[in-house]
């Protein structure tokens, strides 16, 4: 019995784990010439200045290819 429950409760830690690092990986930005950041919230008062169209991709999209920073008003 105790093996069992040890079994599921690891099983469940890389089951509910998987999700949880692909959503850290994600960032809103917003699609202007003029934009140099990335955010990690949709509701950020950085992105609410934006008066583009707000894209989600993935961090090192934002990175690597749009040569983004972290917003200032995020860490
Ligand atoms: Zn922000």
């Amino acid at each position: 019995m105790k093996t069992i429950l040890l079994i599921s409760s690891l099983f469940f830690a890389t089951w509910t784990d998987a999700p949880k690092s692909e959503k850290e990986s994600e960032v809103y930005i917003c699609v202007s010439t003029t934009a140099k950041r990335y955010h990690y919230s949709e509701n950020c008062r950085g992105l609410k200045q934006c008066s583009h169209t707000i894209k989600k991709i993935s961090l090192s999209e934002a990175r690597n290819k749009y040569k983004r920073t972290l917003c200032g008003y995020e860490d």
